[in-house]
């Protein structure tokens, strides 16, 4: 190339971007313009502040790159000062010149271009602000330098600039601006720092840990290093001292192993978590289904946290390490070095071209770096370089990576999320409390109701008492009367018959000579007395009578007394009724709050799948969050030590009471007992359980009987994630569940309940053991049935059916199980299988290639294959299917069959 034509990285040359200042361009996001530099039409450029929109899309950010030059040393001064410059910089227009010879020189343009007098505080500013001002606002963020030993990494990311705080690296700038920012009461900052040597993760804040994993969140692609110290931080201070222990430690682990820092990968991880105060997306997540919010959930309003991060990363020197010379340990090493390095660039070039395959996996570097290339991150790489003409090789592949780089697009994304956590443990400090509050009322209410009937009691027996004293003492006066009566009636008595004695004598004595008149004497003096003794007995009765009827009249007293008595304990039973009655109403509240705290975290693992979720097209997309959601909460546990809410509330309130909530009067909730059968139903270690308690007929049960969309398809869903274990498809089978998934199959409208029902037969489809049962009752013509939707989700799934069932057949024809001809052709299938075999969404296309390769295995089906079509559609595949895999089988098919070549060779085609 001629001197003063420009490069970048390809023979082209470069579109210039005269107004691109180091901010973050983000063209229209296009799949075109991925991988395209910045600055081409259709650019749209916008600070970093102007991405605090919440987008769950994200927006294009590409890559920015520096590059540094390093001031000459005092070796290169003396000895090379007879060499011409190896570089020039322009930093107004922001391009470099590499010389070639004294007569050529290509010229690059950077994101920005620092030369050798560029102050650290610059290079913050170009460099890492924007990243770190981003992180602040809730995205990923990655700084790193990259370059030969010796040309500034180190200088440039991790000076501490003890003695000169003009000095200061990026490290220590980017934590004063993000504590400065951040408020501890709201906030956390903590920070890991490894360091990545020979393929190992060895914690720089904790020596012994020196094999530490990368965990990979399936779903999200997350990449975390849980088991790395995290150091909480609260002022610059602490974060100093820190990155002192770091590198001291990291000095102590390059001696222990003969080597030294250049030759690992040290990277910081700066965890920032904020809360986001008053704010709140629409009210439309904490509606309960029938669109009212609830008090309570009003109350209990999630708040919303950002999680972000920026990772800093100073990689080992990118020379190329002579291996000639290195044997044993130092050969590893180089390899190792290379390995991370080599795979580094590989990654690159594939996404700077566009590639569909990015070699991630290859290195645990690239894996570490997955989100900062090509992922959700905002990057700065800042590449340095040396002046010396010596190293021109080195410079000059280091400048080309830069160039490389430049060409990467990331996806750059929000990191936000309700605290569904918080949320959560507040609402068990509620139910706690409520619940307690219910325990003590009770003990009170307990206590008072044993005083007062102790009280009673006591009264009682003292009235008892005291009556029987007075009954006692009465007895005792009426016996005391009563002898004295006698006693006088004797002596009367006596002294009447004294009389009558005397009487009778002195008659005797004057019989003959006295006349009437005188004898009536003493008679009438008797008769005097008779009178005056019965007025006494008189009055004696009526006193008793009296005295009689004042007892009786005491009894009486007593009596009422009594039934007073009895009325008050009366009084104190309807008061412990109407206590118990009270324990009931707040036992409701109880079971109500645990209700919402269900419905609450099912939401809350709804809200996370659906912004996991990582836009449409992807294939059967419930199941796998279910599963993927599942995996993640098993992860998020292992990783806090925390039992998933979900778990937690299976186990208060247990399977069989969330299985009988299923058959609910209340439509609210049934919906919410589904949802949380089919969330449990989605991880595998709840499968058995749930079959075992018998949700699985209830589920089936509740499709059939279902007039609600929503719980036809969360039920469905939840039996298609039942029916990917193959124990669960037999038990499918024989509770009556295909001809109930085919029912369901012929009259639902809803194409995520037909993908669910479909996805359920598809898996089915997929064991020999039920193969023949699920054609005989009809589950081939119900996934047939279901094309009428035409949704390409549903469509995918069909076709996925249709590939595991003639997977099976094929299967049992190699095993030797003459099978005859296949039941999907004997259903109908070959019209819709050949009409889809070139279908332009690729997941259903797939499925129908593999389907027809399964099915031209058994020579029996050959004949209806020719007649319908199927034949071309083969040769089609074996030609162009882009799946190498694919393409074999198809060819290798067509090959071992002996009508397929008679047609072939009758049609003079060449296979
Ligand atoms: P690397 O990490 O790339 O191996 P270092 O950061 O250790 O390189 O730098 C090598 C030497 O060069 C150190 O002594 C450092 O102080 C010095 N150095 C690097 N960049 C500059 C610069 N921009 N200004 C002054 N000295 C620098
Ligand atoms: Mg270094």
């Amino acid at each position: 190339m001629a001197s003063g034509s420009y490069r970048n990285g390809t023979p082209k040359p470069m579109k210039l971007d005269r107004a691109s200042s180091y901010s973050y361009t983000t063209p229209k996001p296009t799949a075109k313009t991925r991988g395209s530099v910045g600055g081409g039409t259709g650019v749209r450029r916008s600070s970093p502040a102007a991405l605090t929109a919440r987008d769950d899309a994200g927006v294009l950010g590409r890559v920015r790159v520096a590059v540094r030059l390093r001031p000459q040393n005092s070796e290169e001064l003396a000895s090379d000062a007879d060499f011409a410059d190896c570089v020039e910089l322009q930093p107004e227009v922001k391009r470099l010149k590499l010389r070639k010879n004294n007569w050529e020189s290509e010229t690059y343009e950077f994101d920005e271009v620092l030369t050798e007098s560029a102050s650290q505080k610059r290079v913050y500013e170009v460099v890492a602000k924007p990243v770190v001002e981003s992180v602040l606002e809730g995205y990923n963020g990655t700084v790193m330098a990259y370059g030969q030993t010796g040309t500034g990494k180190t200088f440039t990311l991790g000076k501490l600039g003890e003695d000169n705080i003009a000095a200061r690296g990026i490290m220590v700038r980017a934590m004063e601006d993000i504590l400065a920012e951040t408020s501890p009461s709201t906030d956390s900052v903590s920070v890991s720092y490894f360091q990545l040597y020979m393929e190992t993760v060895q914690d720089l804040l904790c020596p012994g840990n020196d094999n530490i994993s990368i965990v990979e969140d399936p779903k999200s692609g997350d990449v975390s290093i849980p088991a790395a110290t995290a150091v909480d931080i609260r002022d610059q201070t602490s974060f100093l001292e820190l990155l002192r222990l770091g590198e001291a430690h990291r000095f102590a682990a390059n001696t222990k192993l003969n080597t030294e820092s250049s030759r690992s990968h040290a990277i910081l991880m700066v965890h920032v978590k904020r809360s986001i105060k008053g704010r709140h997306d629409g009210e439309e997540g904490f509606l309960t289904e029938n669109g009212q919010a609830s008090s309570l959930v009003k109350s209990f309003r999630p708040p919303i946290v950002r999680k972000s991060k920026l990772v800093i990363v100073d990689l080992a020197g990118s020379e190329r390490i002579d291996k000639s010379g290195s044997e044993g340990h130092m050969l590893e090493e180089a390899k190792s070095i290379n390995l991370s390095l080599t795979a580094l660039g590989k990654c690159i070039n594939a996404l700077a071209e566009n590639s569909t395959h990015v070699p991630f996996r290859d290195s645990k570097l690239t894996r570490l770096l997955r989100d900062s290339f090509g992922g959700t991150a905002r990057t700065s790489l800042v590449v340095t370089i040396g002046p010396s003409p010596r190293h021109r090789g080195e410079t000059s592949s280091t400048i080309m990576f830069g160039q490389r780089a430049m060409k990467v697009q990331n996806m750059i994304k929000l990191k936000e999320e309700f605290d569904y956590k918080s949320l959560c443990r507040r609402l068990d400090i509620e139910v706690d409390k409520l619940i307690s509050e219910n325990e003590r009322q009770q003990k009170y209410f307990e206590d008072e109701i044993e005083r007062v009937k102790a009280e009673a009691q006591n009264w009682i027996s003292e009235v008892e008492r005291k009556y029987m004293i007075s009954l006692e003492n009465e007895r005792l006066k009426y016996q005391q009367d009563y002898m004295d009566s006698i006693k006088k009636l004797e002596e009367k008595w006596t002294i009447n018959q004294q009389k009558s004695n005397y009487q009778k004598s002195w008659d005797c004595n004057n019989e003959g000579y006295l006349d009437d008149g005188e004898i009536s004497m003493p008679s009438t003096s008797g008769g005097i007395n008779d009178k005056q003794l019965l007025q006494n007995e008189k009055i004696l009765r009526q006193s008793s009578e009296d005295e009689v009827s004042s007892l009786k009249s005491q009894v009486t007293q007593l009596k009422r007394l009594e039934s007073a008595a009895n009325a008050e304990i009366l009084k104190l039973h309807e008061m412990l009724e109407s206590e118990a009655h009270q324990k009931e109403k707040l036992e409701e509240e109880i079971n109500i709050l645990k209700n919402k705290l269900l419905q609450l975290s099912f939401e809350a693992d709804e809200s996370r799948r659906s912004l996991d979720r990582g836009g449409s097209g992807k294939v059967f997309a419930g199941l796998d969050t279910f599963m993927s959601q599942a995996r993640s909460s098993q992860i998020r546990d292992r990783t806090n030590g925390q039992k998933a809410s979900i778990a937690k509330l299976f186990e208060q309130v247990g399977l069989q009471k969330i299985l009988s909530l299923l058959e609910s009067e209340d439509a609210d909730v049934r919906i919410h007992a589904v949802k949380v059968v089919a969330n449990l139903a989605a991880e595998e270690a709840n499968q058995e359980k749930i079959v075992e308690a018998g949700g699985l007929s209830s589920l089936l049960i509740l499709l059939r009987s279902s007039e609600d969309e929503t719980i036809r398809r969360v039920a469905a869903g939840a039996i298609a994630n039942l029916a990917m274990n193959e124990t669960n498809q037999e038990l499918v089978m024989a509770q009556d569940g295909i001809s109930l998934l085919s029912m369901t199959a012929a009259d639902a409208e809803d194409p995520q309940t037909l993908r669910m029902v479909a996805g359920a037969i598809a898996n089915l489809c997929g064991n020999d053991r039920v193969q023949r049962r699920l054609r005989s009752e009809g589950g081939i013509r119900a996934l047939l049935g279901m094309v009428r939707c035409g949704h390409p989700d549903v469509l995918a799934q069909i076709a996925r059916g249709i590939a595991n069932f003639a997977k099976c057949e094929s299967r049992a024809s190699t095993q030797g199980n003459d099978t005859g001809r296949s039941l999907l052709i004997e259903d109908g299938a070959l019209p819709w299988i050949v009409q889809n075999a070139n279908n332009e969404a690729s997941p259903i296309r797939r499925h129908i290639e593999l389907a027809l390769c399964h099915l031209a295995q058994h020579e029996v089906n050959a004949k209806d294959m020719i007649s319908e079509g199927a034949l071309w559609e083969l040769v089609r595949i074996s030609r162009d299917c882009s799946r190498e895999d694919i393409r074999l089988l198809a060819h290798k098919t067509l090959t071992a069959s002996p009508k397929f070549q008679a047609e072939l060779r009758r049609l003079r085609i060449e296979c």
